[in-house]
């Protein structure tokens, strides 16, 4: 397995596009996205790419909520019938 996370190059959070402080941002990059034991296969923003082809800015690496919960919190576009 690659020692980056493969979905570096379609991550707000990697690309810095995320309002949060840098600190946190460094952390984030070090323990999870550039991790030599692969530890970005255990970042929820990751799990939720695979899932759905991108990731909602309000997810963190290390957040406790649920695919379910993540899900329902995304505004999906109405469509008119
Ligand atoms: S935040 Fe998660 S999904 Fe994004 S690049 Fe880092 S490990 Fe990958």
């Amino acid at each position: 397995m690659s020692q980056q996370c493969p979905k570096i190059g379609s991550c707000n959070l990697f690309e810095g596009k995320l309002e949060i402080p840098e600190d946190s941002m460094i952390r984030y990059k070090c323990f999870y996205c550039l991790c030599e034991n692969t530890r970005w296969s255990n970042c929820k923003r990751f799990m939720v790419i695979n899932e759905i082809g991108y990731c909602p800015d309000f997810v963190m690496p290390n957040s406790l909520l649920s695919s379910e919960q993540i899900m329902s919190r995304i505004r999906w576009p109405k469509v008119s019938l």
